[in-house]
C-alpha cells in the first residue's frame, strides 16, 4: 500500500504566541501516525504581529510546512477556503492553530477513515472549556439554524474533520464567495462517520471572535442556508390582513349598534408604530438577502495570495 498525504489546513491570525508550541505538538503528533505523510498547510490571514516571520522560519526548517501569505485579513472561512485550495492531500483536516483540538485527534480520524469513510467529524464531548454564555448562545444557534434550514449542522462540531480528496475537490467547486464553512461542509455530504474528543482551551493568545463577531457570523449562517426568514414575512402579511379584515367587520357592526365614536387615538398610535416597527423589521431582512445577492453577482475572488513560502516556491 503506498503511503497516504494527509493535508493540515491551519488559519493564522495573530498567532504569534501559539506557534512554537504548535509546531512542536503538532509535528511529532503526525509523524506517530504510521503510513501517512503529510504537508501542513498555514494560512496567514493577515496577520499583523510577527506570525509570517515564525510561519516562514518554519517553512524553511522544514519541508513539510507550507506556507500561504494573504494579502490582507480575509476572514476565518476565506482564509480556510485558501488552504483547501492548497491543500495536496488525499485527506484533508481543517485546523486551528491554538490547539484547542488535541493534535492525539488526527490519529483516530485517519484510523476512522481507513474504514471506508469519506468525512470524519470530530465532535466535542463537552464545551466545558467555552463559557457558559458562549455555550447557551452556540446552543441556541444550532437550534434555530437547524430549524431554518434544510441542511443541518450537527452540533458541537466545528471545521476540525477529516474529508477525502473528492470532498475537498467538491468544496473547492462551489462558487459562492461568502462561506459559512459549517454549512458547506455539512451540505456536501458523503459517507460521514464521528469521533468523539475533549476539547481544551486556547494554548496561548486570545480568541478572535468577539461576540459581535459571533452574532454576525450567525445571522451569515442562517442567511447562507435558508429563505425562511423571508418567506415569513408571506405567512406574517396574511395574518395581519386576515386579522385586520376581521377587525374591519369588528367596527362596522358596532358602529351600526352603536353610533360613530371618537375615542381611539391610543389604539391607533399603538398599531401604527407596531406595524410600522414591523415593516422595517421585514425590510431588514429582505435587505440582508438583498446584500447577500449583490456581493455574490460581485463575482471577487475569496482572497487573494501575496505569496506562498516553502518546498516548491523555492
Ligand atoms: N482566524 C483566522 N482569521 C480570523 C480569525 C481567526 O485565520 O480573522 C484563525 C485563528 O488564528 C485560529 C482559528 O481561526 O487558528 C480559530 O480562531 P479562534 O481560536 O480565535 O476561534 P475560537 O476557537 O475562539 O472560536
Ligand atoms: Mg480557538
Amino acid at each position: 500500500m503506498s503511503r497516504s498525504l494527509l493535508s493540515l489546513v491551519v488559519p493564522f491570525y495573530n498567532e504569534e504566541e501559539a506557534i512554537p508550541g504548535f509546531f512542536a505538538q503538532v509535528v511529532p503528533a503526525l509523524e506517530a501516525i504510521a503510513e501517512i505523510d503529510f504537508e501542513i498547510v498555514c494560512v496567514n490571514d493577515g496577520s499583523k504581529d510577527r506570525t509570517l516571520t515564525l510561519l516562514a522560519e518554519a517553512a524553511e526548517a522544514d519541508d513539510r510546512v507550507l506556507v500561504v501569505d494573504l494579502s490582507r485579513n480575509f476572514g476565518k472561512e476565506a482564509a480556510m477556503s485558501a488552504g483547501l485550495a492548497e491543500a495536496q492531500g488525499h485527506v484533508v483536516v481543517p485546523f486551528d492553530a491554538d490547539l484547542q483540538d488535541p493534535p492525539e485527534v488526527i490519529a483516530k480520524l485517519v484510523e476512522k477513515w481507513r474504514e471506508g469513510y469519506d468525512v470524519v467529524l470530530a465532535r466535542r464531548s463537552d464545551r466545558s472549556s467555552d463559557s457558559y454564555l458562549k455555550r447557551q448562545s452556540a446552543l441556541g444557534f444550532y437550534r434555530l439554524h437547524n430549524k431554518l434550514a434544510e441542511v443541518k449542522i450537527p452540533e458541537n462540531v466545528g471545521d476540525f474533520r477529516l474529508m477525502t480528496r473528492e470532498v475537498v475537490n467538491v468544496l473547492n467547486a462551489l462558487p459562492e464567495s461568502r462561506r459559512f464553512m459549517k454549512g458547506l461542509f455539512a451540505w456536501v455530504g458523503y459517507r460521514t462517520a464521528e469521533v468523539t474528543y475533549v476539547r481544551h482551551s486556547r494554548c496561548a493568545g486570545k480568541t478572535k471572535f468577539s461576540g459581535w463577531r459571533l452574532w454576525n457570523f450567525a445571522l451569515e449562517g442562517i442567511t447562507s442556508f435558508s429563505t425562511l426568514p423571508l418567506r415569513m414575512w408571506t405567512y406574517f402579511g396574511l395574518l395581519v390582513a386576515a386579522t385586520s379584515f376581521l377587525y374591519a367587520a369588528y367596527l362596522v357592526i358596532r358602529t351600526l349598534v352603536h353610533g360613530i365614536e371618537v375615542p381611539g387615538y391610543a389604539s391607533i398610535f399603538v398599531s401604527l408604530l407596531f406595524f410600522s416597527g414591523v415593516q422595517m423589521i421585514g425590510i431588514g431582512v429582505i435587505g440582508e438577502y438583498v446584500g447577500r445577492i449583490y456581493i455574490e453577482s460581485k463575482r471577487r475572488p475569496l482572497y487573494v495570495v501575496r505569496r506562498r513560502y516553502g518546498k516548491s516556491q523555492q
